[in-house]
């Protein structure tokens, strides 16, 4: 077969063109592609010594070509190839080049993501270390102030280093809530529990527990509708925003002011936490919802506490944003719920607090005995600490023991840990409501993903508990639990 070089070439997606030594170019497959003259500066200096060396070269990187009319210079990212040729006679240069613009667009993407993933990188690295700095100090206290405390007989003493170990705790705890909390929103396993709360009595209750941690220079003033409101809304979550808004009030306002509240607007509600404090420069509030990003260094926190809030105002259907007149002029946090209202009361009291359970003062000599199923012996002496005076505690180690003392007791309720040596504590409430019991069993347990609680709920518990445990929360289901209401 015949084949017809010409035409070959020109179906090439390849420019290939031979050039002379004035540089002009002799033979071109693309008509005009490359034109008369040669134009990008490389590839003339690479023509000119490949003419000058009588020989060839590689991938010279061209920023420009001709249109097909010859006339203008497009963009373009290209590569060329050359090599020294004498064609009967003549000297010339033969060039092919291939458009790479498509593939340097896709590297300049690859390239942008590879920075941005170092830049992640080097964001969570530097996160990590201010953790591990953050737990540090705390633990440390825990530590020194748990050694001072067995070392000293003085009661006033002893109340103090309790108090410091206390407050370290608490300190440990919420740190590694908020870390836990942003990984779990990060896989879309953090918990929206939807109730219909009434928000004047939510707002109160949040404010008021504000109140206790306040220094005497600071007010704290909330800011209620005038009418109850009964939204629909995950209230955990809700109150896990408010009390972030509010620490961080509190936290950055030495002396004046904090007023937190909410305004329905027309198909809104408008939740704020005012402050007189600190305030935030305006070159830096665009920040401050970043993860990790705090100004002040000096005082407590990982910066997880706002993106944590904006995380679930978002999932809420929600807005969140900050306003600050500057340095010293403190800040305006709000944030805004679709608003889906139950129902209006205009009652002023609050309905909630009238169906709280009431606290039963119980004789000394009639506790109830409750069996707590647990394998570690400092978990179960704190257990034993809490329950002084309240209830009168018997202890399994073990699962098999749980379900031997659950028989000869019947107890009036079961904390029942989970991961027990010997039987685990699915099994021995399995074995215990096989056995025809059905007091209240409550599961305490370390695992923290949503998935694991719904398998602890189909096991025959009654509700469920993580650690580390939450002294009120715990004694509060308990006691539901044992009045027969619902307490999950
Ligand atoms: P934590 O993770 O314990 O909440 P944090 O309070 O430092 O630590 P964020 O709540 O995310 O972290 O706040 C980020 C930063 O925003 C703070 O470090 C602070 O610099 C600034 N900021 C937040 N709230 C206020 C406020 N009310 N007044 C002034 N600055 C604030
Ligand atoms: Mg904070």
């Amino acid at each position: 077969m015949e084949i017809n070089h010409s035409r070959l070439l020109q179906s090439l997606h390849i420019n290939v063109c031979a050039v002379n030594k004035s540089l002009k170019t002799v033979y071109t497959n693309h008509c005009g592609e490359i034109g008369e003259d040669i134009v990008e500066p490389q590839l003339k200096r690479a023509i000119e010594l490949s003419f000058r060396e009588k020989n060839s070269f590689e991938n010279v990187e061209i920023s420009s070509h001709r249109d097909a009319a010859g006339s203008a210079l497009i963009p373009m990212h290209g590569l060329a190839n050359g090599r020294y040729v004498e064609i009967d006679g003549e000297p010339l240069v033969t060039v092919s080049i291939i458009d790479i613009s498509e593939l340097y667009l896709q590297l300049s993407d690859l390239r942008r993501a590879l920075e941005k993933s170092r830049k992640d990188a080097s964001r969570k690295s530097t996160a990590l270390q201010d953790i591990s700095h953050e737990l540090k100090s705390p633990l440390n206290a825990v530590s020194g102030f748990a050694r001072l405390l067995m070392e000293t007989d003085d009661k006033d003493k002893q109340q103090k280093y309790v108090k410091v170990i206390e407050t370290n705790a608490e300190l440990i705890m919420s740190l590694a809530n908020d870390v836990l909390d942003m990984a779990r929103a990060d896989s879309g396993n953090l918990s929206y529990d939807y109730r219909t709360i009434d928000l004047n009595a939510f707002m109160k209750s949040i404010t008021d527990m504000a109140e206790m941690h306040v220094s005497s220079d600071t007010i704290v003033n909330c800011v209620l509708g005038s009418r109850s409101i009964y939204l629909h809304t995950a209230p955990e979550r809700l109150g896990q925003v408010m009390q972030n808004l509010l620490n961080n009030a509190i936290k950055y306002t030495a002396k004046g002011n904090i007023t937190a509240g909410y305004e329905v607007r027309d198909d809104e509600i408008y939740f704020f936490v005012k402050d007189s404090g600190i305030g935030i420069p305006a070159s830096k509030i665009k920040h401050v919802f970043e993860r990790y990003w705090r100004d002040r260094k000096d005082e407590m926190g990982t910066g997880l506490g706002l993106p944590i809030c904006k995380e679930i105002i978002e999932h809420l259907g929600g807005e969140i944003g900050v306003e600050s007149a500057g340095e010293n002029k403190g800040c305006n946090f709000w944030f805004t719920l679709p608003l889906k209202i139950e129902s209006t009361d205009t009652q002023d009291d609050n309905p909630r607090q009238k169906d709280l359970p009431e606290c039963k003062e119980m004789p000394d000599d009639n506790l109830p005995v409750i069996l707590i199923a647990e394998d570690n012996e400092g978990n179960y002496m704190l257990y034993e600490a809490l329950f002084e005076d309240i209830f009168k505690p018997i202890h399994a180690w073990n699962g098999i023991e749980a379900v031997e003392l659950a028989k000869k007791f019947n107890p009036a309720l079961i904390l029942m840990d989970i991961s027990m040596p010997l039987k685990d504590g699915y099994e021995a409430t399995r074995e215990i409501r096989e056995a025809g019991m059905d007091m209240p069993i409550i599961a305490v347990t370390a695992y923290a993903f949503s998935s694991d609680k719904e398998k602890i709920m189909q096991h025959g518990f009654d509700a469920y508990i993580s650690k580390p445990i939450n002294a009120d929360e715990l004694i509060a289901a308990m006691e539901k639990c044992m009045n027969g209401e619902p307490c999950k």
